[in-house]
């Protein structure tokens, strides 16, 4: 019925594993004798004794989806049945499908945190806040190479004001990293009374933040704030205060939208977990 459906059928086939396709409905209302409300589940897989119902809707539709199957649990307790999002339906076709679906997920990216709709949406509301609390105002940007570029282009987009931009570069080197942070490339413009916003990709320990802060404050600008697209606050070692968080990551090594791995993926416009390198497969003797 659906192309999505054809993609599940032709992946279940490829794996021999046998199923029906919408072989029994469940009655869920009755007008007196007559049936009202039926579910009918898309595939059923007789080897698993499970149902599957797949859907590629609307949410507000799904909702609707989500209540008929609460109905079907509750009226069939026996029954296994599970809804497989659009998502779900992805993240199988990345792994073991092909054809179109399986185009959407590149190498190296285990599985997408935030899509480049969902991303997009964040950043207008980002600007838009700032733009409120900037208002009057021309605030210098500070970007914090290189991971940032991205996020900065959009972001300063999205900002209805007077802005001026600005970029620095740090350096990490040694072990004790707090001890060890070097500013390679210094802003050019004066910050003596001026509104600054650092803006970070990412905020992961906040040692880097921190550093950065006490080097800024220095200059003796009028007020320094915080602004960062993505914040792994469960891995913060220095209490630095962040004004303005575009997402909050969990503790996974994220790329994409700026964010690389060795030198690749920043221009992947969504933001996603890297893929672990599987451990090469020792040689059997
Ligand atoms: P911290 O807050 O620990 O001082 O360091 C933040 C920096 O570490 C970020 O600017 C970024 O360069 C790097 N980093 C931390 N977590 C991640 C991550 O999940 N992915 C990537 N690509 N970089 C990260």
């Amino acid at each position: 019925m659906h192309p999505s459906e054809k993609e599940f059928a032709d992946l279940l086939d490829y794996y021999h594993i046998n199923y029906l396709y919408e072989p029994r409905s469940f009655p869920l209302r009755w007008d007196g004798s007559r049936v009202v409300e039926m579910f009918t589940p898309d595939f059923y897989l007789p080897e698993y004794d499970q149902y599957f119902e797949l859907t590629t809707m609307k949410q507000n539709l799904v909702t609707q989806k989500n209540r008929k199957l609460r109905h079907v649990r509750e009226m069939y307790p026996e029954v296994n049945v599970q809804l497989l999002y659009r998502r779900d339906l992805m993240r199988l076709m990345g792994k073991y499908g092909f054809g179109p679906l399986s185009e959407v997920s590149v190498e190296g990216t285990e599985r997408v945190l935030f899509d480049e709709a969902t991303v997009q949406r964040r950043v207008r509301e980002l600007g838009a806040q700032l733009t409120e609390d900037y208002a009057g105002e021309e605030p210098v940007l500070i970007g914090i190479l290189r991971g940032v570029v991205v996020f900065m282009a959009d972001l300063m987009r999205a900002m209805n004001l007077p802005v001026q931009v600005e970029f620095m570069e740090i350096t990490h080197y040694g072990e004790e990293r707090e001890k060890s942070i070097d500013v390679i490339r210094d802003v050019m413009t004066e910050l003596k009374g001026r509104h600054v916003i650092i803006v970070e990709d990412i905020v992961d320990t906040g040692l880097t933040l921190r550093y950065l802060l006490e080097y800024l404050q220095a200059k003796g600008p009028a007020s320094v704030r915080v602004c960062t697209m993505l914040d792994k606050s469960v891995r913060r070692m220095a209490d630095v205060p962040i004004g303005y968080v575009g997402f909050e990551v969990p503790d996974e090594f994220v790329i994409g939208y700026g964010l690389d791995y060795g030198g690749r993926y920043r221009n992947l416009p969504y933001i996603g977990v890297l893929q672990p390198v599987e451990p090469k497969a020792v040689p059997q003797r």
